[in-house]
């Protein structure tokens, strides 16, 4: 490996390519002959639409030319894949990175169009979960950004993340459909259309030099169709591309198979192939389990790596020497692992090489992602079922893990203990193919991504895989691109920066550290307040819109905005929540500055106990927020569908970021980068990269508060009980008996039990009661730090300034140099 260091590439917008003019000709044109519309009829949608074709014009040049150099220069790239891709909205990213906005503005103002009405169209492509698909999204932004060959992989999903609608309380999903009015963004490339095999048989044959052959018959082929969106790097002229594959079924049917009879009943395991590519998972954190998800995660392995060597072989021909020197595939978490034995089969059973050969150029390819330690999201697949669906691939899962086991015993000579750990075949039980061990065992490199996560993913999960292989294990942090998260969500904070440290902090984000010079400045303060206190007045307003309910602006805007799950605690909130309406009915004056709690959070549609809690916080917040004895101090808002969209109306308005998850469970976060960029200090545990955060902003910018992971450890090996601290503490007693009344649900006694007995005869998996009474203290602390405006804007600013860690382009940046090795690649004219 080499050692070769390569910084972000500090680029700078140039002029812009279009004058307004130019521009609004080009909207005009598109009005006209693309949408057969005129400026007396159009409508925002169909503005919309046109400004994305004058747009996606400049896109596609880029895109031409950046093909070009790749082509002529035969660069090494990484090709990213994953089955989740959180892009959000990309007409305001892809003209900020072309310098393009200001013209675009000015060009639909005259046009006598509102711009930002005309955003508020695009629906987000919300093709992920939460942070592993937007962690996708931020990286092939700051990939292109930085010039590096690259290519994203994943799913067109027909219908993304479900859309959330709360009635009476209670979470509702409705379909999303991101592309029923059409997507002016995509691209379909019919011309790379991929083939791909499910279900059959496995033939055994012998060669003519007696080497045994195997030959995969499949029982049904789909067809994999790729859908490519354009990836506009910032001020540079580098564009890549997000390679998206749409299943379809294949006319083609293999009557060869059906006359061997090497398959029973080929109706049967005939898959409807439009299913394939129809749905998102909407499982995050937990593991779906189930045959259509295999299979979604296998067509877009064999379609993304058909692409991948038909690309190589277009340079190298039939000659495999030079694979790895081209070619690095990144995993991003174990939901593309299938590809590893995938490539096996096509060097083995196609190429035919030999299996050490084969094996060689695999484990030079592959590197793989951790992204979690929490047994319920670690993929394991029947064996059954893979044997049925991918019968070639089970037999290459056997012949990798025979190997390993190899080697494993001559580490630990008859050691069984650790042979039944390592091995990729679970034996307890029905037999299980664990992904993540595949993974490690396929890949050159293993990633966690924060330094606790790293160190627990060494020390915890894969402890032996460390010893065998003592280089493989690293750390590579997550990062958030500050060209969504802060120059296009923030305007005015990011003109504010723009004056204090120059404009070139977009690619260069160590550089808001000169704002640490005016933190304490009196007149600086006073700015920055102001710009939080105008982006509180437009969330405000989005808030009154959303749900009928008027805000305090002067209020504290304390923010949780993520999935909802457990180990993450909105429930502690709410917990803490009901804590300071019971003071606040037990003294009317009780001291506290006026606070709006702000939630926005889906639960995945089978997580009974998620559901429960936003339906607890929305019964909760409408008795509140109705109780004019308390309404002027406390607030609590639950925001309907929570999405990147909505994130990036929220964020710029937060005064307090909430990152309370139980010490050991969340792997990094990327929501706390991006509520700290913009200037909201954070109350939150030692966990995931709250601790990185911590040591850049300092103990004084920022509120720790909670048990550690070795305490929490410490804790669970003592023997937890919950009902110590019921009973020790009056106050937590007093709101989880709240929750069994019907005092939030009237009429309903007891429709908000469930979360009480989850922390109580549940045993409160995630030490919500252990960590209640440090949480109320540390909410005191950030109560008394607001109500001194000097010391808490020198916290909010101070926080902004520290934020060059996180930069994504850090994180990519990382990644080449400890991962990728890779080169920009300068895209010329
Ligand atoms: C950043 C982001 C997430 C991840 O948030 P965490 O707080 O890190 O879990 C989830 N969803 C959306 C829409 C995001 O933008």
């Amino acid at each position: 490996m080499t050692t070769k260091k390569v910084a972000a590439k500090k680029n700078t917008p140039e002029t812009p390519q279009l004058s307004k003019s130019a521009l609004k000709n080009a909207i005009v044109k598109h009005l006209h002959s693309t949408l057969g519309t005129d400026e007396n009829k159009a409508n925002n949608h169909a503005w919309w639409k046109a400004t994305c074709a004058a747009i996606q014009e400049l896109v596609l040049e880029g895109l031409r030319k950046t093909q070009k150099s790749h082509y002529f220069n035969d660069t090494r790239a990484v090709h990213y894949l994953s089955a989740e891709f959180l892009m959000g909205r990309l007409l305001s990213n892809n003209m900020h990175n072309l310098n393009l906005f200001e013209t675009a503005d000015g060009a639909l103002n005259e046009l006598g169009v509102s711009l930002a009405d005309v955003l508020e169209e695009e629906p987000d492509m919300a093709l992920g979960n939460g942070g592993l698909g937007r962690l996708a999204a931020c990286f092939i932004d700051s990939l292109a950004t930085m010039e590096m060959p690259a290519i994203g992989y994943g799913i067109h999903y027909e219908h993304g993340l479900f859309r959330q609608e709360i009635k009476n309380g209670a979470q509702i999903e409705r379909p999303d459909s991101w592309r029923d009015y059409g997507n002016p963004w995509e691209i379909c490339r019919p011309e790379s259309t991929q083939e791909v095999s499910l279900y059959g048989y496995v033939e055994t044959k012998y060669g003519d030099n007696g080497r045994i052959q195997k030959e995969w018959h499949p029982g049904s082929i789909v067809k994999g169709v790729p859908w490519d969106i354009p990836v506009v790097g910032y001020a540079g002229k580098t564009v890549n591309v997000l390679r998206l594959w749409q299943c379809q079924s294949s006319a083609y049917f293999n009557w060869d198979v059906f006359n061997a009879g090497g398959y029973v009943d080929a109706q049967r395991e005939n898959v409807q192939a439009e299913t394939i590519s129809k749905v998102l998972y909407p499982n995050d954190e937990t593991q779906a389990g189930k045959e259509l998800r295999l299979i979604q995660q296998y067509f877009f392995c064999a379609c993304s790596l058909k692409d991948i060597i038909r690309r190589y072989k277009r340079a190298h021909g039939d000659d495999w020497s030079r694979f790895t020197d081209q070619v690095v595939i990144q995993l991003n978490d174990t939901h593309p692992a299938i590809a590893i034995p995938e490539l096996m089969r096509i060097l083995v059973d196609r190429a035919e090489l030999d299996w050490d050969k084969a094996w060689d150029i695999c484990t030079r390819t592959f590197a793989y992602t951790n992204h979690t330690l929490l047994p319920e999201a670690l993929e394991k697949w029947p064996a059954s079922m893979l044997e049925k669906i991918l019968p070639r691939h089970l037999e290459i899962i056997y012949e990798i893990n025979h190997r390993f086991m190899a080697q494993v015993e001559k580490k630990w000579p008859g050691n069984n203990v650790v042979k039944a750990k390592l091995s990729i075949i679970e034996e307890s039980g029905e037999k299980m193919v664990r992904m993540g061990n595949l993974s490690v065992i396929g890949s050159f490199r293993v990633n966690g991504v924060a330094e606790i996560h790293s160190k627990l993913v060494k020390q915890n999960l894969f402890p032996e895989f460390d010893q065998l292989w003592p280089e493989k294990l690293t750390n590579v942090t997550n990062g958030i691109t500050p060209r969504r998260w802060l120059k296009a969500c923030n305007p005015a904070l990011s003109a504010l920066v723009d004056k204090k440290v120059g404009a070139d902090w977009p690619t260069n984000l160590d550089k808001l550290s000169g704002l640490t010079a005016s933190a304490s400045n009196k007149a600086f303060q006073k700015q920055f307040m102001q710009v939080k206190r105008n982006n509180k007045i437009a969330l405000a307003k989005t808030i009154k819109e959303l749900t009928g309910i008027d805000v305090n602006v002067d209020a504290i805007f304390d923010v949780q905005i993520k999935r909802l799950h457990e180990y993450k605690r909105q429930h502690l909130n709410l917990l803490h929540i009901l804590a300071l309406y019971r003071r606040l009915l037990e003294n009317p004056n009780y001291d506290m500055h006026p606070r709006v709690f702000i939630f926005g959070a889906k639960a995945a549609p089978s997580y009974t106990l998620a559901k429960d809690i936003i339906y607890a916080i929305n019964q909760v917040a409408e008795k509140i927020n109705n109780d004019p004895r308390v309404n002027t101090k406390l607030q609590v808002v639950f925001l309907p569908n929570y999405r990147v969209s909505l994130a990036e109306k929220m964020i710029p308005a937060a005064d307090v970021s909430e990152q309370i998850s139980t010490a050991g469970k969340e792997a990094s976060g990327t929501g706390n980068m991006k509520l700290a960029l913009n200037g909201a200090v954070t109350i939150g545990t030692l966990d995931g990269a709250n601790i990185e955060i911590a040591e850049e902003v300092g103990d004084d910018n920022i509120f720790i508060f909670g048990l550690t992971v070795e305490e929490v450890e410490a804790l669970k090996a003592k023997g937890y009980n919950p009902h110590d601290y019921y009973y020790a503490n009056a106050e937590i007693k007093a709101v989880l008996d709240w929750l069994e009344t019907d005092f939030f649900t009237p009429g309903k006694p007891g429709a908000l039990a469930s979360v009480k007995h989850s922390l109580l005869s549940g045993g409160d998996p995630y030490l919500v009661l252990a960590d209640f009474e440090a949480y109320s203290e540390a909410q005191k602390a950030v109560d008394k730090a607001y109500r001194d405006p000097a010391r808490w804007a020198e916290m909010a600013i101070m926080n902004t300034a520290k934020m060059g860690k996180f930069t994504s382009d850090r994180s990519i940046a990382d990644y080449v140099n400890r991962i990728w090795n890779l080169t920009p690649c300068n895209v010329d004219d």
